[in-house]
Formats: C-alpha cells, sequence, structure tokens
C-alpha cells in the first residue's frame, strides 16, 4: 500500500522540463525533513520543514492522505486526466519522497505501465534511496530529477548524501539530472564546494540550480545571487515557475 497526497495537472516548474505539460502524483512520506527549509504554524503548532510538509508529515497530514491498494486506482486517476486531453503530458512522481514506496508492487506495477505506454516519467527524489534496477528494469527508463539536499536543508551530510544511490541512478539511466535548492547565503558559503563533492564525478550530467523559495517574495531574496552563481560556475540556473505564475495560489 502506499500514500497519495493529490495529483494535478499543470505545467513543470522546476528543472529540465520547465514550462511542459505535466501530470502529477504527489506521494506521500519522506525519509528526510529538512527542517530550515521554512517554519510553519499547522494546528497551533511551530513547524520547521519544507514547502511540501502536507506531504512529508504523516502525523500531521496523514488523515488526508488516500491509501492506495491496488496500481488500478493510480491508471484511473491517470485515464481521468487523460480524458480532458488529446496529448500525452508528461507524468511526474514526486513527494515527498517517492522513492520509500520504489519496491512496494503498486508503484512498480504503475511505472511498468507508464513506460510501456509510452509516457515520459520523471521521479522527483532526493537520491538517498538506493535502486535496484537490475530486478526493476522499468526504472531504467524513468527520468530522475534528483534533488541531493545541501546542508541548507540542515539535514546531516549522512542523512542527505548517499553516493551509492546517486552512482546507481546515473549509471543506470539515460537522461537524469541534478537539481539543487540554493539560499544567497549559501552561495557565499559554500555551495560550489557542495555540489562539486556530489557530481564531481558525473561531468555529463546537466546541473541545475533553484533559488530557495516557495513564495515570490522570498524567491526573490535569492535569485540573482544563485543566477550570478551559474554564470561563475557554468551550472544551468532553474527558476520555479510555477512560484512566479502562481505564487501561493492553488496551482492550476
Ligand atoms: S527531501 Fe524534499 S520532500 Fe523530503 S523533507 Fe526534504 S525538501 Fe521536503
Amino acid at each position: 500500500m502506499l500514500y497519495l497526497v493529490e495529483d494535478f495537472y499543470s505545467i513543470q516548474g522546476e528543472g529540465k522540463f520547465v514550462g511542459t505539460p505535466s501530470l502529477f502524483f504527489r506521494f506521500g512520506g519522506c525519509n528526510l525533513r529538512c527542517p530550515n527549509f521554512g517554519e510553519y504554524f499547522i494546528q497551533g503548532k511551530k513547524v520547521f520543514g519544507c514547502d511540501s510538509i502536507q506531504a512529508v508529515s504523516k502525523e500531521l497530514f496523514g488523515k488526508k492522505w488516500r491509501a492506495i491498494e491496488k496500481m488500478e486506482e493510480l491508471q484511473e486517476i491517470l485515464d481521468s486526466h487523460l480524458e480532458h486531453l488529446d496529448f500525452k503530458p508528461h507524468v511526474v512522481l514526486t513527494g515527498g519522497e517517492p522513492l520509500i514506496y520504489w519496491n512496494d508492487k503498486i508503484l512498480y506495477a504503475f511505472v511498468e505501465y507508464l513506460v510501456r505506454e509510452g509516457f515520459i516519467v520523471t521521479i522527483e527524489t532526493n537520491a538517498t534511496i538506493a535502486i535496484d534496477f537490475e530486478r526493476y528494469e522499468a526504472y531504467k527508463d524513468v527520468i530522475f530529477a534528483m534533488a541531493v539536499k545541501l546542508s541548507n536543508s540542515g539535514e546531516r551530510y549522512e542523512k542527505r548524501v548517499n553516493k551509492e544511490a546517486i552512482d546507481a541512478i546515473v549509471k543506470n539511466t539515460g537522461y537524469s539530472f541534478f537539481k539543487f535548492t540554493l539560499s544567497r547565503s549559501l552561495v557565499e558559503f559554500r555551495a560550489y564546494e557542495e555540489i562539486v563533492d556530489i557530481v564531481g564525478e558525473y561531468p555529463e550530467v546537466e546541473v541545475f540550480c533553484m533559488p530557495l523559495g516557495d513564495r515570490l517574495e522570498e524567491l526573490k531574496k535569492h535569485d540573482k545571487a544563485v543566477a550570478e552563481f551559474c554564470m561563475i560556475y557554468g551550472f544551468i540556473y532553474s527558476d520555479r515557475l510555477q512560484v512566479r505564475l502562481w505564487n501561493r495560489e492553488k496551482r492550476r
């Protein structure tokens, strides 16, 4: 069984496929917390976490998550979106951390189905969970957006960087990319060293850097510093188009 937090049709706002019409499946649960990414008042309590906290904290939000008990439920959701489209959108599996379910038979069957049907599938992951690509071959046809966390996440290095997991993704997929979230202060401090430690062995893999912030005001505090950082070191700047377009309104 796995948990689905929401499904929605929108455009991809980050990374390689910015602007691409995409159908998102957001799964519940994450193996990290990233306490430095934000603070929220929820049910009268101050809670630290990322902008996907509703997909991370089972304690606070689990009651709103939908328990999925068979793959056909995901297929039905997919079909309900496709009814309104006459083309195949990209499909994005996100979270939380969708790979906490990587060997769950429902998720894997869904990935197999999507790949077989010719969808372009991206899994947005923190790349800390190692997949067995030999036993679960369909993942070889998936694009992984490896959003490895840096020190500004507030997570310990040992928890947020798993080089074995990254190596397996890079070596087993045709195209995957790195996507880092940077704050102005990290750019000024040691972002380059931290990124090179993670990507240094993979000069062929594209590296996207995007500013921290799930609100326009916050994004603007970091965006120019991140863009200038990319220009100095040859990384690719990624905006957060969904924030520019809709800020905190519900995504369309
Ligand atoms: S890894 Fe991603 S989803 Fe999980 S807590 Fe960190 S930012 Fe949030």
